[in-house]
């Protein structure tokens, strides 16, 4: 059965093929566009209402995370400038590729170090509030230090949060649950790496690993959630607010852009290369940005050779429906955060006539680039999040691409973002191994 629809498949899309040989790919997605104007699943208010409850809870962020001081109580990360690796890169292209190439550094978020600082933080934020209100302890217009009293803290312990996950939205939910007062519960696949597991269990959550990947840990935590009472699971495959709380991002980078007098238009494209696991970071933050730049934004997704789960799911249409492993793959990366074989139908659907496309990566590139980008930058990340640089090989030098959106022209006056989604919790001696890993590649194109 599943062998007839792999050939199937590879008949209808002979970029299957390559996939199913872990080659990288390109793909472009051809419904962009199709319907953007109109199409707001998500509404604008709700990106607001998002950004606005993660203010009112800034003094309590400022208070339990003093890392947090310097932008009172917000958690966000600086958009830094890339000359030296822009530089490198574009001599490999043969090619400047525009004014700038800038790298969002989730990689430093307060609080937990990477992209899920925002989904994951603002989700718990949002079930704290939703039961204070409840439980009569909170009115909206209060102020919500009082979330940290003893009072707050006796009713959240009574509640048990659950996640399943392969690492990086463990340890937020972790470390923002765990503060608050709240047990959580980590379900962690096969993945997950030793030290982050250590992390949460000396922050006090329950950290329960699973043999099996990511999904299934996901499946084993919702099912354990469902059959106790007091109990709330943040579902990674399905949930909207772990969405919103991605997509605040685009307001703030437009804030941060505006800053820096890049403009963004009809002739100055922005490009934004965005790491991508079962689809919800890398979707809520392209939504929100698409809500504010529209078309003169281009979004894309990068993926594993080995997990191309969006890809595969979005260029077949059958979202969920497909996993990497019914064309062969084996689904194994050391790209732990984005060890994901079947994609969130919810961000296929949003992202169908928003996202520009994707492409993939291959496990020896994801070293290469890490290691370039220590020696060029000074900047040590995770390997996960250093693929954003593959763009140099796909998006910018393919012709048709180019040319359908008239980018030779555009190019000059373009911006590029690499968005860096992990990195600054990992331990050193882990990223001294990652760097030797990519070393002997560093210079091969
Ligand atoms: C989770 C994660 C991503 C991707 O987020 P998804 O919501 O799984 O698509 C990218 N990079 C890192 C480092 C992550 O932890």
């Amino acid at each position: 059965m599943k062998r007839a629809l792999f050939q199937k498949l590879e008949r209808q899309y002979p970029i299957i093929k390559r996939m199913s040989r872990y080659q990288e790919v390109f793909w472009i997605n051809p419904k962009t566009g199709t319907k953007s104007k109109s199409f707001r699943p998500v509404s604008n208010e709700e990106i607001i209402d998002a950004s606005n409850r993660l203010d009112r809870f800034a003094p309590c962020i400022e208070q339990l995370f003093p890392e947090t001081q310097a932008l009172k109580g917000i958690i966000e990360s600086p958009l830094t400038d890339a000359p030296s690796v822009k530089k490198v890169m574009e001599d490999r292209i043969g090619f400047s590729i525009g004014k700038h190439l800038l790298i969002k550094l989730d990689s430093h978020l307060p609080v937990s170090g990477s992209v899920k600082a925002r989904g994951g933080v603002y989700e718990v934020l949002k079930f704290a509030e939703d039961l204070a209100i409840k439980h009569s302890i909170l009115k909206p217009d209060d102020n919500y230090l009082k979330l940290l009293e003893p009072r707050s803290k006796d009713l959240f312990s009574q509640y048990t949060i659950g996640v399943g996950s392969t690492g990086n939205l463990g340890l937020s939910i972790g470390i923002m649950g765990t503060a608050l007062g709240f047990r959580v519960n980590v379900h962690m696949s096969r993945d997950a790496k030793t030290w982050k597991k250590e992390l949460l269990r000396k922050k006090g959550a329950h950290v329960i690993e699973h043999s099996g990947d990511y999904l299934s840990a996901v499946k084993k935590g919702r099912q354990s959630a469902a059959a106790r009472t007091h109990s709330y699971f943040i579902d990674d495959e399905n949930s909207r607010d772990l969405f919103l709380g991605y997509s605040v991002a685009g307001m703030r980078l437009a804030e941060q852009l505006e800053t820096a007098h890049i403009p963004v238009d009809e002739e100055h494209p922005l490009f934004v290369y965005l790491p991508c696991g079962v689809g919800g970071a890398p979707g809520g933050i392209t939504y929100g940005i698409k809500q504010i730049f529209g078309d003169n934004a281009h979004c894309l997704f990068l993926e594993p050779a080995h997990t191309p789960c969006i890809t595969l799911g979005m260029l077949t249409g059958m979202y969920n429906k497909i996993s990497v492993t019914d064309i062969g793959l084996d689904g194994k990366t050391d790209a732990d955060g984005l060890a994901v074989a079947r994609p969130s139908a919810f961000v296929c659907e949003m992202m169908e006539p928003l996202l520009d496309g994707c492409f993939t990566v291959t496990d020896t590139d994801f070293y290469r680039y890490l290691t370039l980008l220590v020696d060029t930058e000074d900047l040590f990340l995770e390997p996960s999040a250093c693929g954003g640089l593959a763009a140099f090989r796909h998006v910018l030098t393919d012709p048709y691409y180019l040319d359908h959106y008239d980018l030779r022209r555009k190019l000059p006056n373009s911006t590029h973002i690499m968005w860096a989604t992990g990195g600054s919790m990992v331990p050193k001696t882990e990223l001294m191994s990652y760097y030797e890993l990519g070393k002997h590649n560093r210079d091969i194109w």
